[in-house]
């Protein structure tokens, strides 16, 4: 899991890099059209299609940046959720206890453990949760 947040950091990183560059050549094609157009005085075929081309290619950009936003939240979503934690049981003293979830757990389930209290092999998957942490 933490190799897949790896990839999709990486092409966070990527699409930044092109993103930027994009910007920066619409905003040129932008500016020097613009400024054709004023030092002329008039809109010739050659900078309306430089300032058009230029618009275009800022909207997408803004596009693709709003994407990438979308892309960053999931990723920062993906990295709050932290271990996942069962409590367990025991059905016999009701002492509980804390670990790392196991595969195929679920609420209910005898867990096959002995009570670290009073030794019973009563111990019930009381709850699983997952520990959240945005410090992290
Ligand atoms: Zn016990």
């Amino acid at each position: 899991m933490s190799q897949r947040i790896g990839q999709q950091a990486t092409n966070v990183w990527i699409w930044t890099i092109l993103i930027s560059m994009a910007a920066a050549v619409s905003l040129l094609l932008i500016w020097s059209g613009a400024r054709e157009m004023a030092t002329h005085g008039r809109a010739d075929t050659i900078s309306i299609i430089q300032f058009t081309i230029g618009v275009v290619s800022l909207v997408l950009v803004v596009k693709a940046i709003m994407d990438i936003s979308r892309m960053r939240e999931e990723l920062s979503k993906e990295k709050v959720l932290g271990p996942i934690v069962t409590v367990v049981q025991c059905l016999d003293c009701n002492t509980k206890m804390e670990r790392t979830f196991k595969d195929g757990e679920y609420v209910g389930k005898l867990t096959g453990e002995n009570c670290r209290n009073c030794g019973s092999s009563k111990v019930i998957v009381k709850l699983i949760y997952t520990k959240t942490s945005r410090s992290e």
